[in-house]
C-alpha cells in the first residue's frame, strides 16, 4: 500500500502532522516484533512502528503526547533536505522512497555512483557546485532508463508493439506521456517515488500503445496490470508537488 486510500477496517498507512501552516505525512507501519509505540525520524524521515493490535486511537494519542519533539526532530531533518546539494555538505537523496546519505570522496575527477546504501560522489578540486548537480540529473537519468527498461520487458509480451524509446528526464507538470512516434517520456522525479508508484505511470504509459485515451477501456487493461493504481494515482495526488519540487531544487 503507497496510497492514501484504505481498506475497510485496517489501520490508515499514516497521517498529516500539521502546525502554522506547515505539514509532513508521518506514515504508520505495523511491525508483528514490535513491543511497544515508537516515533523514529531518521534518514528516510518520520515514521511510527505499531505493534500487533494496537489501536488507531491508541497510535493517535501517542503522536499528539509526542508532538512537540517530533516537530523539533523534523525541523532539523527538514533543514538537510531543503539546502541545495553543495560538494562536500551533509546531505541526502531521494531514492525510491527513500533518502540516502551521500559519502564525499576526493578525486581526479566529478562521478557519482549508487551503492546500496548511500550515494558516493567523487568530486575533484575543480568541480563545481553547478557541474555537480548537472551530473546528478545525469546520473539520475541513467539510472531511471535502466529502470524503466528493465520493468518494461515483463509488460511487452501482451501489448501490441514495444515503445520505440523510453526517455527519462525532468517533467515541469506530468508525469509521463507517450508520443505519436511511441516514445514514452517519464519524469526523472518518479525515482524519487516510491517502486510500485513509478511502476504504475510506466504501466499507464505502456496501456496508451492499447489505448490512446482514457476511456474506461484503458483502465481496465491499467487496472489488469496494476490493480493499486488508484493507491498510486492517489499517492502522486498528494506527494507529488513535494517530489516535483524536490527536482527542481536538486537539478536546477
Ligand atoms: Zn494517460
Amino acid at each position: 500500500m503507497f496510497g492514501l486510500g484504505r481498506k475497510a477496517g485496517s489501520t490508515p498507512d499514516g497521517q498529516w502532522l500539521e502546525r502554522e501552516g506547515d505539514r509532513f505525512w508521518l506514515p504508520w507501519k505495523r511491525h508483528a516484533k514490535a513491543r511497544r509505540l515508537k516515533l523514529l525520524v531518521g534518514s528516510n524521515g518520520p515514521r511510527l512502528t505499531l505493534p500487533p493490535r494496537t489501536s488507531e486511537k491508541a497510535a493517535r494519542a501517542f503522536v499528539a503526547e509526542h508532538t512537540d519533539w517530533l516537530w523539533m526532530q523534523w525541523s532539523r531533518h527538514a533543514d538537510i533536505q531543503q539546502s541545495p546539494l553543495s560538494i562536500g555538505a551533509e546531505a541526502e537523496l531521494p531514492w525510491f522512497g527513500q533518502r540516502l546519505p551521500v559519502l564525499w570522496q576526493s578525486d581526479r575527477a566529478l562521478h557519482l555512483l549508487r551503492e546500496e546504501s548511500h550515494w558516493r560522489i567523487h568530486t575533484s578540486v575543480r568541480s563545481s557546485d553547478r557541474q555537480l548537480q548537472a551530473a546528478l540529473l545525469q546520473a539520475y537519468r541513467q539510472y531511471g532508463q535502466g529502470w524503466f527498461l528493465q520493468r518494461a520487458q515483463s509488460y511487452l509480451p501482451e501489448l501490441p508493439k514495444s515503445p520505440a524509446a523510453v526517455r527519462v528526464k525532468p517533467l515541469r507538470s506530468l508525469w509521463g506521456s507517450l508520443n505519436a512516434t511511441d516514445t514514452i517520456t517519464l519524469d526523472v522525479a518518479l525515482l524519487f517515488a516510491p517502486e510500485p508508484v513509478a511502476e504504475y505511470v510506466l504501466v499507464h504509459e505502456l496501456c496508451h500503445l492499447l489505448q490512446r485515451n482514457h476511456s474506461p477501456k484503458f483502465w481496465c487493461e491499467v487496472e489488469a496490470r496494476c490493480p493499486d493504481w488508484r493507491d498510486h494515482r492517489d499517492y502522486l495526488r498528494a506527494h507529488g508537488p513535494g517530489i516535483k519540487a524536490e527536482a527542481r531544487r536538486l537539478f536546477g
